[in-house]
């Protein structure tokens, strides 16, 4: 177990242990990591981290004692709901794309109880929506209705029409969705929710700060921001293509109306008059300040230039990954993201083998009409990557090809997770009886991953529970 020093440690020595604990860490910098981290070079670098650090002990938890956070707040919200051509400019900053969607869900809930007496409501999303609204609906008590997405992976907006009653009060699109990067019939939705009465709330968080600037550069970008009449919300990722320091999203709103649904206050208690506008209440002032300083340095020319390099290196990829003898592309992607498929190898043993390349490529699992699929988020540091890591993809493929692909059957996690399923041992007992720690079990991923995609759902989510609360605990190293 550890404790706290006796005594203080001085600085180097606590910068010296952060050398040694980031030495497995994802090197993000390289250019061949395609996920997680974006970012847009050492100058924005520098100058979100003295922002950063210059307001990360204002708290924004009173914006009448920190006028300067709510300022930022306020300008950051008003510049992207000019991109998105917000009607009204209301909406707030949060810590991120599932604070931003949790938020769109609890005034949706509250909305539907104060303008319809609807008790327990309804959602209709498309079964390719980010798991943030069913993290809503568990931790709200909202009930989510996932439609199977159509051929082309996009939400199938008639069999969503189909599945509204009387206690639905919201319907969500995405812009794109995160795992294909297809963007939804926005407008048909649109037309749907306006026509029934309904809230349609757009996933924009990982394409509100990229498709602008490609349709400001002269490209075709399907309809998805307020223009769409019947769009009552919107998430957006600053900490995504804003290219922001983490913990910076907004959640937008067609009208103040409806974002009231949003507030909380509380005066019943002996302290101050508490109202928060988002779920934190003590609240950095870092983020807000970080994000003002990225949005004004990279500007609008900068951005323009940023996203039309990445879209060009994602139509490189697409047309390479589909030259590639047994890989197909998912659908069309429609902004800075794309995955493919393959029909001659098991797409797990690919992510493994590119990683024994140094690549990171992310593995998702196959769901409903949605094959296995590798994932890339294409960021300004992969630019320029391309043909390496077209080429190395290539020979892993081929290699798999001829290698059995299958992993080895006394594979320990396999053995382990096994047993698991069958219900022999609890995970903890497994774990222990391999004398295993659990920090062995992110070296490879293609065993687990064939086994949470082949497990019924309960059991699988039950399965990543027991592992991370193993994970998580004072004395696991
Ligand atoms: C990233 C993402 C989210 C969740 O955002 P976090 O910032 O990770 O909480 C939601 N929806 C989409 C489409 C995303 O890409």
């Amino acid at each position: 177990m550890t404790t706290l020093p006796s005594a203080g440690r001085n600085r180097a020595e606590i910068f010296e242990s952060f050398d040694e604990f980031g030495k497995d860490d994802l090197d993000w910098r390289n250019g061949r990591c395609f996920a997680y981290v974006f970012t847009a070079g050492d100058e924005v670098y520098a100058i979100a981290r003295d922002a950063y650090t210059r307001f990360m002990t204002e708290n924004a938890l009173d914006p009448t004692s920190f006028p300067s956070l709510m300022r930022m707040e306020n300008e950051v919200v008003s510049m992207t709901s000019e991109l998105l051509h917000s009607p009204s400019g209301v909406g707030n900053f949060t810590s991120g794309g599932t604070e931003s969607i949790l938020l769109a869900m609890k005034a949706a809930r509250d909305w539907g109880r104060a303008e319809k007496g609807i008790e327990r409501p309804k959602v209709i999303v498309a079964s390719s929506v980010h798991p943030a609204f069913f993290k809503a609906g568990h931790y709200f008590g909202i009930d989510l209705v996932a439609v199977p997405v159509g051929r082309d992976f996009r939400a199938d907006s008639e069999a969503m029409k189909a599945a509204i009653d009387d206690d639905t009060v919201m319907l969500v699109g995405s812009a794109p969705a995160y795992a294909q990067g297809v963007i939804d019939p926005i407008a048909e939705l649109g037309a749907i929710a306006s026509e029934r009465g309904l809230l349609l709330h757009v996933d924009a968080c990982v394409g509100g700060f990229f498709l602008p600037f490609l349709e400001r550069a002269g490209q075709p970008v399907p309809p998805f921001d307020f223009r769409v009449e019947g769009v009552t919300s919107l998430s957006v990722d600053l900490h995504k293509y804003g290219y922001c320091p983490k913990g910076a999203s907004l959640v937008l709103y067609r009208d103040a109306e409806l974002r009231k649904h949003q507030l909380f206050a509380h005066t019943k208690w002996a302290g101050y008059g508490l109202t928060n506008a988002t779920i934190q209440s003590s609240r950095s002032g870092g983020a807000v300040a970080a994000a003002w300083a990225v949005l004004n340095s990279i500007g609008d020319a900068g951005y323009r230039d940023l996203q039309t390099s990445i879209r060009a290196s994602v139509l490189q990829l697409c047309e390479g990954i589909n030259g590639i003898d047994g890989l197909d592309v998912l659908g069309e992607p429609h902004a800075g993201l794309l995955s493919f498929s393959s029909s001659a190898v098991d797409v797990y043993a690919i992510v493994d083998g590119m990683r024994a390349r140094d690549w990171y490529v992310q593995p998702q699992f196959g769901y409903g009409n949605t094959p296995r699929s590798i994932h890339l988020t294409v960021t300004p540091p992969n630019v320029g990557k391309e043909e390496a890591l077209l080429g190395d993809l290539a020979e892993v493929v081929e290699g798999l090809k001829t290698a059995a692909a299958n992993a080895p059957a006394d594979d320990p996690l396999t053995k382990l997770v096994a047993a698991f399923v069958s219900g022999q041992l609890s995970m903890e007992q497994a774990l222990a009886s391999l004398g295993g720690d659990p920090s062995s079990l992110g070296k490879t991923s293609a065993p687990i991953n064939r086994v949470l995609d082949a497990l019924p759902n309960e059991q699988s989510e039950e399965l990543l529970r027991a592992y991370f609360n193993l994970l998580y605990r004072g004395d696991s190293t």
